[in-house]
């Protein structure tokens, strides 16, 4: 058992739900991070019925006042933060030609998938640094691989929505960065692609199971000393930029 702490973005429901039950499983205190104080209660309620040890913590992602909000009330609580999932994510809804897309729907997907792990990353980062050895996931997509997309034999190729797949090769950039940033102070950042899972992100389309999804993502969470830090993975397996 870890007793450290840990906050899941967008964690009501789907991936990010069943990534706080994995993880309290390993000990962790877990914040269930949710914009909506009524299904964010509910779905903490949920998880402490199970025997989890679960809080609630209000965190709109593409709010300002929301995030700062959220990394007040957790200071105050714990004055620190030993992994942070930046997990929040949305599609837009549009599934039309790039050339089709509206830019206000490209930039809505950017305020949550990209600005929205900016702005609680930089947000947290004084709880972070205070634990000492924190550790950062930013929930990608194997959609967000330029490498993959350009490849006429993967199996995502003809997946071409400008907005979604932008918004993760961007977020897969931030990574790279706060990564390089923040390796002196031990603190690992890593991009995962939870891979194409039924939730309702795609009307439960996808083939793989939320638990296969989540244990993809504490792994990274949860990862020792001589973990990596600055690399992007599909379960352990790196996937390329
Ligand atoms: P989901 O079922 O749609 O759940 C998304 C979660 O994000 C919900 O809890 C939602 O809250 C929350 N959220 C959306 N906007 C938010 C905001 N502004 N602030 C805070 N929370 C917000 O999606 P999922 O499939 O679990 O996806 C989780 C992550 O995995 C996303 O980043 C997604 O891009 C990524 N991913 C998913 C798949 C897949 O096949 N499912 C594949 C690759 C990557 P509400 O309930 O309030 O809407």
């Amino acid at each position: 058992m870890t007793g450290k702490s840990a906050l899941i973005t967008g964690a009501n429901k789907s991936i990010g739900f069943e990534m706080a039950r994995q993880l309290s499983r390993l000990g962790y205190r877990i914040w269930l991070g949710c914009r909506d104080g009524a299904r964010g209660g509910e779905a903490a309620q949920r998880l402490r019925d199970e025997g989890h040890d679960v809080r609630f913590v209000e965190i709109d992602v593409t709010s300002d006042e929301s995030v700062q909000a959220a990394a007040g009330h957790v200071g105050q609580a714990d004055g620190l933060l030993d992994v942070l999932v930046n997990n929040a994510g949305i599609t837009g809804g549009l599934r039309v030609k790039p050339s089709q897309q509206p830019v206000d729907n490209v930039r809505t997907v950017f305020e949550t998938n990209v600005f929205g792990p900016i702005r609680v990353t930089q947000a947290f980062l004084p709880l972070l640094t205070a634990a000492g050895g924190a550790r950062i996931v930013m929930v990608s997509s194997g959609l967000g691989s330029l490498g993959w997309l350009s490849d006429p034999a993967n199996e995502f190729y003809e997946v071409n929505l400008l907005g979604y797949n932008s918004s993760k090769s961007a977020l897969n950039a931030a990574t790279v960065s706060f990564a390089k940033e923040l390796a002196p102070l031990g603190i690992k950042v890593n991009a995962t692609d939870p891979g194409y899972t039924a939730t309702d992100l795609n009307g439960h389309s996808g083939y793989r199971t939320v638990e296969q999804a989540a244990a993809g993502i504490v792994w990274l969470a949860d990862l020792d000393a001589a973990g990596p830090s600055g690399g992007f993975y599909f379960e352990r397996e790196t996937v390329p930029w």
